[in-house]
């Protein structure tokens, strides 16, 4: 244990946020030691996360076309799926990124310690690696530890049929019957992967709706859409007992519309993720860490030490890379020396289903129940030439404005591309654009940004006659 390494700022964790963070400080001219557990960069987003399922989730969304082209004058055949072909290139994808971000530490000099850090003091860290423990002094510090898939204790973990998302990105075989539980967005991205794989797929979800803290108009084609997909949706259903059996586990729920039991060949956990802030020893160095194990910051992304920051999934909701990675560079030109402050509006949100759902800003929920004095303009897909000719009018554009300054200060998406199509509500939103910005400007005609334009006519009073 002799100090081995210095640090004038010392980065645990390379996930979207740490990388960034350590890039950033780097560039600002500082000594970096990023401390990771993993052996590649690039943490959950990367390894397990955004990037891993959104390889998938494109390959789902193909097989789900290709199946529903008979529509259109055009069969294919039944997809022959090679699942470890498929697993290779998504494990190809993460190793690119993973490299490239490898590359990009070493040109910065930033020191790579590889192992898991705990601190052991407001000015030193302790790293267990494979050579033996490091210890890491550091002049200030940014946690971005990351978070991990919450655990339901009395279920039986020991049995590998029971997954959480990790398990589930491996791919190791497609379950004839598989639940998931949880009608969040994991949960459901996974559950498209799995239906597109063949699986047939039953959701539960304890409250009485999927994807909460979106709008229901804004998730209802998405719900009518797997409805008819999936075998079953249970909403307001807990589980309460998980059976390891031979022939699969056994599920027991409780709620109005579901069964006693149903057997699954394999059942997959997601039901939130908890940040891991009690892992750290973040107490040694005097930094406070909440009852749910995530780190209060202000503004700057400094904790209760003045030169110790967090970032990230550890710091609160919502978790979500790009959150951490705006947040990373934050904290690093703060502890760079210089002066920088959270000041985004909102934080964009996106379901990577088929449809996508998108939204930003208020809710109109939201709005609502603050007493907000909004106008809305919505507009339907049906009336889009582009949603027409891809067969997929199912999709919404839904603007809110504010009533007197008529400023957007909302946005939900739903239909194909809906993430990408939110870009430009988003930009709208930070630069202060109001309706007639959005209704005036040209958009490419046929595209589906289109519908952007023409939810702020409807809003306007421009288009009337939609329905
Ligand atoms: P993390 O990515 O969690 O990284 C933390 C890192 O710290 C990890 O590499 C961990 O190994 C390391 N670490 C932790 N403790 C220690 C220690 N003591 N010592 C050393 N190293 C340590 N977000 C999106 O925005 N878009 C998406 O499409 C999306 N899809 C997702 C899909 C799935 C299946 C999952 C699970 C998550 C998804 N997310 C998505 C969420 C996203 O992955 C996280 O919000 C993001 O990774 C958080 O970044 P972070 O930097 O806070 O921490």
């Amino acid at each position: 244990g002799s100090s081995d390494i210095q640090a004038e700022v010392l980065v645990l964790g390379s996930g979207p946020g740490g990388y960034t963070a350590a890039f950033r400080a780097a560039d600002l001219g500082k000594k970096v030691v990023l401390v990771e557990k993993f052996n590649t960069l690039g943490g959950v987003c990367l390894n397990v996360g955004c990037i891993p399922s959104k390889a998938l989730l494109h390959t789902a969304a193909i097989i789900n076309e290709s199946q529903e082209m008979g529509k259109h004058g055009v069969s294919f055949t039944q997809p022959i799926i090679d699942l470890k072909k498929l697993a290779d290139w998504k494990d190809s994808v993460i190793k690119r990124l993973t490299s490239g971000l490898a590359g990009l530490a070493k040109q910065r000099k930033v020191q790579v310690v590889t192992g898991t850090g705990k601190f052991t003091s407001p000015h030193t860290l302790q790293v267990e690696t494979t050579e033996g423990i490091k210890t890491i002094s550091f002049e200030t510090a940014i946690i971005a530890a990351g978070s991990q898939p919450t655990k339901i204790p009395s279920f039986p973990y020991h049995d590998r049929r029971l997954m959480d998302s990790t398990d589930a990105l491996r791919l190791t075989d497609v379950p004839k019957k598989l639940l998931v539980i949880g009608g969040g967005i994991i949960g459901l991205e996974m559950a498209t992967v799995y239906n597109a794989l063949g699986s047939e797929i039953s959701i539960v979800e304890l409250l009485g709706e999927l994807i909460t803290g979106c709008d229901r108009d804004i998730v209802k084609p998405l719900q009518k859409r797997i409805e008819k997909q999936y075998a079953n949706i249970y909403l307001n259903t807990k589980v309460t007992q998980i059976e390891s059996l031979p022939e699969g586990l056994k599920v027991h729920f409780e709620g109005a519309n579901a069964p006693a039991s149903v057997i699954y060949d394999k059942v997959l956990v997601a039901v939130g993720r908890r940040p891991n802030g009690k892992l750290i020893d973040a107490d040694k160095a005097g930094v406070i860490v909440n009852e749910m194990g995530f780190i209060p910051v202000d503004k700057q992304m400094r904790t209760n030490i003045p030169h110790i920051y967090a970032i990230g999934d550890i710091v609160g909701n919502p978790m979500l890379a790009h959150k951490a990675v705006h947040e990373g560079k934050i904290a690093a030109e703060n502890a760079s020396g210089h002066k920088s402050y959270f000041d985004a509006r909102t934080i964009p949100s996106v379901a990577y289903t088929d449809p996508e759902v998108a939204w930003m800003g208020l809710t109109e929920t939201e709005a609502k129940a603050k007493g907000i004095e909004y106008e809305k303009g919505v507009f339907p897909w049906a009336a889009s030439g582009r949603a027409l000719s891809l067969g997929r009018d199912e999709g919404m554009t839904k603007l809110l404005f504010d009533r007197k300054t008529k400023r957007v200060i909302g946005a939900g998406i739903v239909g194909v591309n809906a993430g990408d199509l939110l870009a430009e509500t988003m930009l709208a939103y930070e630069m202060g654009a109001d309706v007639h910005d959005l209704g005036l400007t040209i958009h490419a005609h046929p595209t589906l940004s289109e519908t952007i334009a023409f939810a702020a006519e409807v809003a306007t009073g421009e288009i009337t006659d939609l329905y």
